[in-house]
């Protein structure tokens, strides 16, 4: 009875390093990872007020080349030196 119980074991065993063995592993990418080019690095630049960082693109900027986050800080810069 234990032989018996023993070799069911072993049958469990090998099935299941066999099942193992048959599934298919990952995709291994054969290059390293590359920066996705349509996407180049966001200058980001601090809000003169408020010291937070925006996008360059989505950001206010004055005559002095300063940047702001929102219109109201944009007019705040003004009378700020
Ligand atoms: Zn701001």
């Amino acid at each position: 009875m234990l032989s018996l119980l023993f070799k069911g074991f072993i049958l469990w065993i090998i099935w299941h390093m066999l099942r193992a063995m048959m599934r298919p592993s990952p995709p291994i990418p054969s290059q390293p990872y590359q920066p996705d080019h349509a996407s180049p690095d966001i200058l980001m630049q601090p809000c003169h007020i408020c010291h937070t960082y925006l996008p360059v693109t989505k950001s206010l900027r004055d005559q002095q080349g300063r940047y702001y986050c929102c219109e109201l800080h944009r007019q705040a810069g003004d009378s700020k030196p």
